[in-house]
């Protein structure tokens, strides 16, 4: 036998790390609102078909792209947001891996529109399956319009495996909560087969948070605020006797990007030891600054886990930080849920 070996063609390439970043429609929604931030958007408007198994669309005001930005952005590793390795030690971006719009192009039917403030025409491209059908000079606003249609139209088992119209807009909806709540400078909406589901102003975090959950969060949140060098920590916890069953409402952000952390969901039950009754969720919405050289986000292709250099002291800064709250507020344990 003589050499095997074979470097794979790019939408191969493309499809296998589309399995990675897209798992569902909320996955893609992500990405895209993402983008749009860090386009320097301050209006996104997220508009869905069918749970988005017919199309996501996702339109920003941000600042566009170049007839040939726009054809390189469904490149592989193609991106505007780092230039040397170590620029991973200091992002400032969401993005960064350059491999979303490639690995949506490849298993989805893409329609671009995109204009910079200076162009008087801007560019819009077709492209299914990783293949341009075309792209041409055309009228549009500045800013950017991402059409994504039939998702995983060629990949049917991957199609067959998307769940429920309902739990995939599910999904969607707490990708987008998750991207709203960390950005209430920004101006977002969500409109699903036609209905309007959200409509938040730009506005303060308090204020997209009662947005989102309701008149009634606002008596319940606890400011918590704490600035240390290893950390600056902003944001709100429960009053315990609002304590939920479900951990619906239970977000931490890290420079503003979402991200699960069992370790400092940990931090902030221990902050609550005595003030619930067993099983009972408190909710919060924790914001943390921390160095980007202290912290590595390129652990998982969707960013949702991270690492910390010191992980033990901010478990104990987060918990001292949430008991100080909740003690100088006067919040009294509760023995059971009132509601
Ligand atoms: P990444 O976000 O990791 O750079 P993407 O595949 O998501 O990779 O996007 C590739 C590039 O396309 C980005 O780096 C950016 O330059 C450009 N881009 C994508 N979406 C937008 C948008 N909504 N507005 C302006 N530029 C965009
Ligand atoms: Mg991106």
């Amino acid at each position: 036998m003589g050499d095997i070996i074979q470097l794979l063609p790019d939408h191969v390439a493309n499809q296998i790390a589309a399995g990675e970043v897209v798992q569902r429609p909320a996955s893609v929604v992500k990405e895209l609102l993402e983008n749009a931030i860090d386009a320097g958007a301050t209006q996104i408007s997220l508009v869905l078909k069918d749970a988005g198994k017919t199309l996501i669309q996702v339109s920003d005001n941000g600042k566009g792209m170049s007839a040939t930005d726009a054809r390189l952005s469904f490149e592989r590793h193609a991106t505007s947001k780092i230039k040397r390795a170590e620029d991973l030690f200091q992002l400032t971006t969401k993005g960064f891996r350059g491999e979303a719009l490639a690995s949506i192009a490849a298993i989805a039917q893409v329609e671009l529109k995109s204009k910079q403030e200076q162009d008087e025409l801007g560019t819009c491209i077709k492209i299914k399956g990783s293949e341009v059908e075309s792209q041409e000079p055309c009228v549009t606003q500045k800013g950017t319009i991402i059409g994504v249609k039939n998702l995983f139209f060629n990949i049917p088992a991957r199609r067959n495996f998307l769940k429920s119209n309902q739990v995939e807009t599910r999904h969607v909806i707490d990708e987008f909560q998750r991207v709203a709540i960390a950005h209430a400078q920004i101006g977002f909406s969500l409109h699903h087969n036609g209905n309007e589901l959200f409509n938040l102003p730009a506005t303060n975090a308090r204020q997209r948070i009662v947005h989102i959950f309701g008149s009634k969060t606002n008596e319940k949140l606890v400011p918590v605020s704490e600035e240390t060098e290893l950390i600056n920590i902003e944001g709100f916890v429960g009053k315990p006797a609002y304590a939920k069953r479900t951990r619906s409402e239970q977000f931490f952000f890290v420079n503003n990007r979402f991200i699960k952390s069992p370790y400092l969901h940990h931090a902030v039950n221990a902050a609550f030891e005595g003030l619930l009754p067993d099983k009972a969720q408190p909710s919060y919405f924790l914001f943390l600054s921390i160095d980007p050289k202290r912290i590595d986000i390129n652990i998982h292709p969707t960013k949702t886990e991270i690492k910390f250099d010191d992980e033990h002291a901010l478990y104990a800064i987060l918990r001292s930080a949430i008991k100080h709250s909740l003690g100088q507020f006067n919040v009294a344990p509760i023995l059971d849920f009132e509601r």
